[in-house]
């Protein structure tokens, strides 16, 4: 069984992103530049955005955060988008979700331009990525199909079953897999799907995304099969200093053994989504310059 290091990864190819943004800057362009809008406190959320300012700061990128309260209106975020869409000084920027009750995401995220959308959310970006088109994919099966090319795991006419089938990661994840370059036999598997043991018993390629902790069990999967557990569901844990800890989807300790490759949690699909907005990034300050 191998571990699949997506933290190892991910350090890598910042590596290769902060090189790129030497060149950028000694060409005399100026740094690829992203925002982070983030609404309300909520820990997750604001975990993540400090994280993506982070990384922002490793590679070079200039980053931007911008704070909103709970109580913002649609109308304010919206002209926020607007502002930021028609600023010649940023490439790209996200809007952190989920967002308070009263305010559509779907409004929001249409609302961004599709140029500045390094989420891949957008459903331009959604439907140039389902005809096969140049797109900002979402980041986490971006980060998971770069993976699987990294490690050099063979997906040409394998079993890849994914058990979710959100716009954010198992519905893209499912089109990316089937793509020319990656020529996976996709099926999505979800919560309505009979008989889901057997179905991902077949997998050559199974992606659990589905936010239920330690939900696959060994009997769920196939010996020599490619393990991605994509969950992280926050459970507590008084002895640690947050308070909580991270778990997968995946019952790591009994399916490991059965695996040719898995990926931990943390440090496997994490750092891979985080790492793919900075390349999502990269590639519209590329196209701006
Ligand atoms: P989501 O929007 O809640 O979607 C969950 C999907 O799983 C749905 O399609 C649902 O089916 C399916 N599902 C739920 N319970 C099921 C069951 N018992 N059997 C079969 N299918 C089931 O979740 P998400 O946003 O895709 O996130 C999934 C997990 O990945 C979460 O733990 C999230 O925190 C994690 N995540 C991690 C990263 C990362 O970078 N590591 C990034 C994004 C998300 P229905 O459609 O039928 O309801």
């Amino acid at each position: 069984m191998i571990l699949i290091d997506g933290k190892k990864t991910a350090d890598e190819i910042k590596k290769e992103i902060a090189a790129e943004v030497k060149l950028i800057i000694s060409s005399g362009k100026r740094a690829p530049h992203l925002a982070a809008v983030l609404v309300g406190h909520d820990g997750g959320s604001e975990t993540y955005v400090a994280f993506k300012i982070k990384d922002c700061e490793e590679v070079g990128f200039r980053s931007t955060l911008v704070r909103f309260e709970n109580d913002v209106t649609e109308a304010e975020l919206l002209a926020k988008v607007e502002e930021l869409n028609n600023d010649k000084d940023l490439d790209g920027f996200i809007v952190q979700l989920p967002l308070p009750k009263h305010i559509s995401e779907q409004k929001i995220i249409e609302a961004i331009d599709a140029r500045k959308d390094v989420d891949g959310f957008h459903p331009e970006n959604v439907g140039r990525l389902v005809l096969g088109m140049p797109a900002f994919l979402s980041a986490t099966p971006f980060g998971i199909v770069e993976l699987l090319k990294r490690y050099k795991i063979p997906t040409s006419g394998k079993n890849c079953v994914i058990v979710g089938r959100s716009n954010i990661v198992g519905r893209p994840l499912s089109i990316l897999m089937s793509q020319k370059s990656v020529n996976a036999t996709v099926t999505v598997a979800h919560s309505q799907t009979k008989n889901l043991d057997k179905v991902c018993a077949e997998a050559d390629i199974l992606i659990a995304a589905l936010g239920s902790p330690e939900f696959i069990k060994a009997n769920m999967v196939k010996e020599g099969a490619v393990v991605i557990d994509v969950g992280t569901t926050r459970v507590n844990a008084p002895e640690t200093k947050s308070g909580f800890r991270l778990k997968g989807d995946v019952k790591f300790d009994e399916v490991a053994p059965k695996c040719s490759y898995i990926t931990p949690v943390p440090g496997g699909v994490g750092p891979m989504t985080r790492v793919s907005l900075l390349l999502n990034t990269l590639k519209a300050a590329k196209k701006n310059s």
